[in-house]
């Protein structure tokens, strides 16, 4: 039924890059057949999933929505796909995302954008518009997305979906094509906060393939997402993402204000928490992210894998690289590798990367005070709905703006969920609440998100 969907809807969606019918059959066949010999089988078996093109599968190209990628195929799975495999979930396919996951919109896609299924003409956010709009207009029931500033939240927000940052190291990073390593992690995107429980349940645990894995066991998460009630649950306000003033559009605010009343109505007492350092956060995120991202990107050398563009004549192997480089990297890339080689460079490094560094320690500080006075914190995720395909093209600044939510997160490594807030009057799309909790506590996001549905 979903690849039949996917076959009528996605020519206009373009949630997807590449749809495997048939591996995707084969595992639902499998499972059919495994049932029905009364073998036991995993919770999801034969519930179908589609991948953000960032994690590796072997054998199905993989091109991180870049031309650099174009013609990749892994020779192996990233540990959360084989977690999926292991699940016996049917793998749909993989889908569309901004280049390298550098976006809020997905419009930096190689391969053309995504359109948002609440209104054709609009982004599905990013940089996994594709997972969410693929989960949005019921052409996946579940998918797998990756937040390095916001890409699983706010995409979530603007699609009317669900979706959860975990904490830092809580899923594996191994097989996943980095964009920066410090920042970056995997997690679920689902259509209600039980089945984003159900699948963070396959993907996170301990993998010791990648070196920043936690150790740790997982969080009940599934067991949270039956919450119903929120006694005594303490709520944090961060004002510096939340406050009137911070010239959120007026549909966003008077849905993050109706959720206020909603959590004290199951509960929860609310108080407002200053997070001080979070106004610099954009500034140090686009210092870091690109500081990291020119170093992990150094690998498309058009010499191991990837495109390789070979100039006229005899060309040095400089110029190979150059040239490949050149056609493979789209505008956005190529901004971001050329400001984070800057802010590296010797000379710089102190003024930009280093101050970035100390900002970002401030900002985990910021969460540890808060977190001391409160058991979550809360804000819009994002500070407008879906803005209309090429709005912001023009103008990187403004689509950067619109991270300033979800991007403390990352910075600090705390986990995030971002969960569908009803609609905004001006516009009737949809906004969307984002709950942050400490470190390892990615359970209280289920219990509050769970309990607000
Ligand atoms: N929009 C942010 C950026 O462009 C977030 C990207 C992400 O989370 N992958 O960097």
């Amino acid at each position: 039924a979903h690849l039949d969907r996917i076959e009528r809807l996605d020519p206009t969606v373009h949630a997807f890059l590449l749809v495997d019918a048939e591996g995707a059959l084969a595992t639902a066949r499998e499972v059919d057949a495994a049932r029905a010999a009364g073998e036991e089988l995993p919770r999801l078996a034969g519930v179908p999933v589609a991948v953000k093109d960032i994690a590796c599968t072997q054998g199905l190209t993989t091109t991180a929505g870049s031309r650099m990628l174009e013609d990749f195929v892994p020779p192996y799975d990233a540990t959360i796909v084989t977690r999926l495999r292991a699940a016996r979930m049917p793998i749909l396919g993989k889908t569309n995302m901004d280049e390298f996951a550098m976006g809020s919109s997905t419009e930096h896609s190689a391969f053309g954008p995504t359109r948002n299924p609440w209104d054709l003409d609009r982004i599905p956010g990013g940089s996994g518009g594709g997972s969410s709009a693929a989960v949005a207009a019921y052409l996946a029931p579940l998918a797998i997305g990756s937040d390095t500033g916001g890409s699983i939240r706010q995409p979530a927000a603007v699609t009317g979906t669900v979706g959860t940052k975990p904490t830092y190291g809580a899923v594996s990073r191994y097989g996943i094509i980095a964009l920066a390593s410090s920042l970056d992690q995997i997690g679920p995107c689902a259509r209600t906060v039980a089945d984003a429980a159900l699948l963070h349940e396959v993907i996170a645990g301990h993998d010791p393939m990648d070196s920043t894995s936690v150790d740790a066991p997982v969080p009940d998460v599934v067991g949270a997402a039956g919450t119903t009630d929120l006694a005594g649950l303490r709520v944090g306000v961060v004002r510096e993402i939340s406050g009137s003033d911070q010239g959120f559009q007026p549909g966003v605010q008077a849905r993050f204000e109706e959720a206020l009343d909603a959590l004290r109505d199951l509960g929860a007492q609310i108080t407002e928490v200053s997070c001080p350092h979070f106004a610099y956060a954009m500034a140090a995120y686009y210092l870091i992210l690109p500081s990291e991202a020119s170093s992990n990107l150094a690998r498309y050398d058009a010499m191991r894998y990837g495109l390789r563009v070979t100039p006229d004549g005899s060309p040095s192997a400089e110029q190979v690289m150059g040239a490949s480089r050149d056609a493979g990297f789209g505008d956005e890339v190529k901004r971001r590798i050329i400001l984070g080689t800057y802010a590296l460079s010797s000379g710089y490094y102190d003024a930009y990367y280093g101050q970035a560094q100390k900002v970002r320690t401030l900002i985990a500080r910021d969460f540890e005070a808060a977190f001391g006075q409160v058991d979550v914190l809360v804000s819009p995720t994002a500070p407008t709905t879906a803005f209309r395909i090429g709005d912001k093209t023009e103008d990187p600044m403004a689509m950067y703006a619109g991270d300033i939510a979800t991007i403390p997160a990352n910075l600090a490594g705390v986990p995030g969920m971002s969960v569908p807030s009803g609609t905004a009057d001006e516009d009737g799309l949809p906004t969307g609440l984002q709950i942050l909790a400490p470190a390892m506590q990615d359970q209280r996001l289920y219990a509050v998100g769970a309990a607000l549905e």
